[in-house]
């Protein structure tokens, strides 16, 4: 592991949190997209964001890196009161948004060495660095090549490099995994949880409830600007949701899983599946082994099932 990525973690402020948000809040023509909510991330640890889209997680990372002015709460990220001390925090943390904007006139390595200006690293120090940075993210040999060439799994590699230019406590990363194929986000997983490994701190906001599961030690789940459950991926399961789910499906399931809606503690349907949800499916398991006509699968409780309780199965655009 190169030694300029794998230096330190970070202790800001004598050991406090690595980013503190209280009572933040933040209105758009009156209305409330962040509405009073409070979370803390311990240095060293993968912080999750979740929520449905429009819940309000971009605009709280926003608050969070000084670029959006809240209306009200505190904000201390890497030791420093935000936005009133943005610039010094913003010098201890990396970050890797939602879109690639990587400038496609420009190879991998001018696009490292122009983010680095904006850190006031000088082109020899890049260029000393950059060898580790894109070994880091499975680039070499690509210094040269023109972004258009390379892959979406690549470009959001090159991002997530860039973002550790200036070899950052903190990496905020929104939506690190959008738009990859399954291959490029185990990837990316194997990368972040290098740097987790190394002491970095994470936050990220993830549409992906495995990813979270994944990488997060603790995440909260916002919706219309309120946290609604906060905790590591197992806790909230166990505080949430039944520990077994069976999904059926087949030819009128609808009618058969509403005259056996109380062998599961909750019934849903969705489309054309049902979802039981049970503390002992054994019960239903026996019902279902004679019903030749419906198909289904036994599965243990997901954090995908904790936000689908949390927030509802209704479409948000
Ligand atoms: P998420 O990232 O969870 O999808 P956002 O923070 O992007 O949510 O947006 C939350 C709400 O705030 C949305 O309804 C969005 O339209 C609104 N919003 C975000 N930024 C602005 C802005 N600059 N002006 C007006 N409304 C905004």
């Amino acid at each position: 592991m190169a030694a300029l990525i794998a230096n330190h973690a970070l202790n800001p402020a004598g050991g406090g949190p690595a980013l503190e948000v209280v009572a933040l809040g933040k209105s758009y023509a009156g209305q409330a997209v962040v509405a009073g909510i409070d979370f803390a991330v311990p240095t060293g640890t993968c912080f999750g964001l979740l929520g449905p889209n429009g819940a309000g997680k971009t605009t709280t990372l926003r608050c969070c890196l000084g670029l959006t002015i809240p209306d009200s709460g505190t904000i201390r990220l890497a030791g420093r009161a935000v936005p009133a001390d943005a610039g010094a925090a913003r010098a201890r943390v990396g970050v890797v948004p939602q879109f690639d904007n990587l400038d496609p006139d420009f190879t991998a390595h001018e696009n490292l060495t122009v983010y680095g200006r904006y850190f006031g690293i000088g082109e020899a120090a890049m260029r000393a660095r950059i060898p580790e940075l894109l070994d880091f993210a499975g680039l070499t040999g690509k210094e040269h090549a023109p972004i258009q060439s390379l892959s979406g799994g690549m470009k959001r590699r090159l991002t997530l490099a860039r973002a550790l230019v200036n070899d950052p406590d903190i990496v905020f990363l929104d939506e690190p995994t959008t738009g990859l194929d399954p291959q490029a986000r185990h990837l990316i997983w194997d990368r972040l949880k290098r740097l987790i490994a190394l002491g970095k701190t994470l936050i990220l906001t993830t549409h992906f409830m495995d990813e979270a599961e994944r990488l997060c030690d603790r995440l909260a789940i916002l919706d219309h600007g309120r946290l609604i459950a906060e905790g590591a991926p197992r806790e909230l399961i166990r505080r949430h949701i039944e520990p077994q789910v069976v999904e059926v499906f087949g030819e009128a399931v609808a009618n058969w899983a509403q005259t056996h809606e109380q062998l599961g503690e909750r019934m849903e349907m969705a489309g054309d599946t049902a979802f039981f949800y049970c503390r002992d499916a054994a019960p239903l398991l026996a019902v279902l082994a004679g019903e030749t006509a419906l198909r289904f699968v036994h599965r243990a409780a997901s954090l995908e099932d904790v936000f689908l309780k949390l927030t509802g199965r209704d479409l948000r655009d």
